[in-house]
């Protein structure tokens, strides 16, 4: 293609000619070959936007619906995985909290959650709740912290995960109340815990705190509760056995 074409292609970010991707076939009308190059354009910015969204999402790894196995988790079943599958949940800005001992399945339904909107379209932001303490606390100092709430702030779904493991000052109940209450009427909000709403005052330290914060995210809320036994413990790997 000729250079001043590339050149200008080039200043005008159109990437299907720069990234030389655009190769229609001979003989094409006028028309037909716009047509063509629109299209291939489209198709690669689409691409770019999806990569783009699965960077900043930062799910930590890709767990899908279909490794669920609900006969050994009785806490969900078929209907409500599939029901959370379709995602229609999301559009109606329905939240999704998800209680039960440590290795249930709360962080792979939550993963599983996560990927199927982010690569239908949603904007997704994944955090535990550790680091959602950190970049909250740290958004005034870091830009690169501040960048990440801008982003959390703006999500169509915000997933936090492990509300319960490790204690919460005070401050960080209140950063964490304030941003569920500035986000909850625009976001779908997931939380997975290995504590009840009961043991969520004493992780956030805070009853009334809590009585409000479970207010706004209960308001529309599915509730899964998890159960049995850990699915890490019965599936785990041994490294010897007992006889040798
Ligand atoms: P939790 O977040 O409840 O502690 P995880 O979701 O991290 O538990 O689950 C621990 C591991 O077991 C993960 O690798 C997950 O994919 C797997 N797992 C848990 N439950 C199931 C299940 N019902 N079917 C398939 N894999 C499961
Ligand atoms: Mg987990």
């Amino acid at each position: 293609m000729n250079h001043e074409i590339r050149e200008l292609a080039k200043r005008y970010h159109l990437s299907a000619i720069s990234s030389g991707k655009f190769n229609p076939p001979e003989g094409l009308s006028n028309e037909a070959y716009l047509l063509e190059l629109l299209r291939t354009e489209t198709a690669l910015r689409q691409e770019n936007a999806t990569k783009e969204r699965i960077r900043q999402a930062k799910l930590p790894t890709y767990k899908g619906f279909e490794e669920f196995d609900t006969n050994f988790q009785r806490g969900v079943t078929t209907y409500q995985l599939e029901m959370l599958s379709k995602l229609e949940w999301l559009e109606q800005l329905f939240n999704l909290i998800l209680i039960g001992p440590p290795g249930t399945g709360k962080t792979h339904i939550a993963l599983a959650v996560g990927n199927k909107a982010v690569r239908a379209g949603y904007n997704v932001a994944f955090t535990t709740m550790d680091n959602l303490m950190h970049v909250l606390k740290t958004a005034e100092i870091s830009t690169k912290s501040a960048a990440r709430v801008r982003w959390i702030k703006k999500c169509d779904l915000l997933i936090v995960d492990e509300l319960g493991y490790l204690p919460v000052s005070k401050i960080e109940a209140n950063f964490f109340f304030s941003l569920i209450s500035e986000i909850y009427e625009r976001t779908s909000i997931v939380i997975t815990s290995n504590k009840g709403f009961e043991g969520w005052a004493e992780v956030l330290g805070d009853a009334i705190l809590v009585t409000a914060l479970l207010d706004r995210l209960t308001h529309q809320c599915q509730v899964l509760q998890f159960t049995d036994q850990s699915y890490r413990f019965a599936h785990r790997k041994e490294i010897f056995s007992a006889e040798g």
